[in-house]
């Protein structure tokens, strides 16, 4: 069967990078929703606690009930679950939400510093406090999230400003309502790397723990490694005549005799379709034509291939980004790590 590998080293060689730019692991935050970007949360989850992080970001409550054991914190970004937890954190994405959560639930209020999605409004703040303050919830950080932190744009200068702005009213309506101090956080990974002398209170970081941050211009970024590596292995061999057509549509014709095998790996476990025809593999083996639901055919007779150890590289076959060719991945397929 097609199976992932996950390099330990690498990982711990990202997280020490991201530690030096936020000068402590404690504040690092690790994302890791959507199955750790496909990597397989519980297998990410019990190496960042062997590094020593204690922080996590997950996308829902049953997430986090998957890797509560592994963290001290764990923020979560879009749920609404009534019973309050002593180590998970609910976001307020919006002021109608405020009034769902129950008393005692801890939650951190997402404000909207310019990219339009989630988060409060900026005026809104005080009157947020206030509903916070009556529904008897535990404030404990604000926090934003950048639009284009990888993107050389106006955009992100601006967001810095106004979340600049938002954490000095946020401050002042915290001691109004006797809250305790807040914590702040704005960074993603491409904000942290771009981020001369950070000095918030959290960084939540995703892709640039699993070593695929693309980001011109940093150094650091440069010197992460790609954590997982995807391989499949031979189904069949066989020899294709010059002329003779391989897979669905027939569209790969051969130009001369060769070895073509067919490999247990198909978009139906993740390997994007729009990989197809095009596709080479970090060993320069060439597909041969259609990616198929649970298969499909490359140019050699190896019994087994490595598919990418880079997804970045792999994105660009697909016209895509290395988000989206690992958490593609889906959970069935077997993770080791090494
Ligand atoms: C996914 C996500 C992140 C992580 O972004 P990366 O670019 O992978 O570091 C951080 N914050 C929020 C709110 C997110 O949704």
């Amino acid at each position: 069967m097609a199976y992932i590998t996950l390099n330990k080293n690498n990982f711990f060689n990202n997280l020490s990078i991201i530690a030096k730019l936020t000068k402590t692991k404690d504040k690092i935050a690790l994302v890791l929703k959507d199955n750790a970007y496909g990597h397989g949360i519980l297998e990410m989850a019990a190496m960042a606690k062997e590094y020593g992080i204690t922080k996590a970001v997950v996308r829902n409550y049953a997430e986090a009930k998957q890797i509560e054991d592994f963290f001290e914190y764990i923020l979560v970004l879009a749920d609404v679950v009534k019973e309050p937890n002593k180590k998970i954190r609910y976001t307020i994405n919006d002021i109608e939400a405020i009034t769902q959560f129950a008393k005692g639930t801890k939650v951190e209020l997402k404000v909207d510093t310019g990219m339009c999605r989630n988060g409060i409004m900026i005026h809104e703040l005080e009157d947020a406090f206030s509903v916070i303050k009556e529904q008897g919830l535990e404030l404990e950080a604000v926090f934003t999230h950048h639009s284009s932190a990888d993107e050389d744009n106006k955009y992100f200068d601006l967001q810095n400003k106004n979340f600049k702005k938002v954490k000095e009213k946020a401050s002042l309506l915290a001691k109004k309502h006797a809250f305790s101090p807040l914590r702040f956080h704005s960074c993603n990974s491409a904000a942290l790397f771009r981020t001369q002398n950070f000095d918030e209170d959290i960084a939540r970081i995703g892709i640039a723990a699993y070593g695929c941050l693309e980001l011109e211009n940093s150094l650091y970024a440069k010197r992460l490694q790609a954590v997982l590596s995807l391989y499949a292995k031979r189904i069949s061999v066989r020899t294709v005549k010059k002329g003779e057509c391989v897979g669905y549509g027939a569209a790969f014709t051969s130009e001369l005799a060769c070895k073509i095998s067919n490999y247990d790996i198909g978009y139906g476990d993740g390997f994007l379709r729009s990989c197809s025809h095009h596709f080479i593999t970090p060993d320069k083996i060439q597909i041969a034509g259609r990616i198929s639901m649970d298969n499909s055919s490359f140019i050699t007779d190896k019994k087994e291939i490595l598919i990418f150890d880079d997804a970045k590289e792999s994105a660009k076959f697909a016209a895509t980004i290395s988000y989206e060719v690992l958490t593609a991945l889906k959970e069935k397929i077997e993770r080791k790590i090494i």
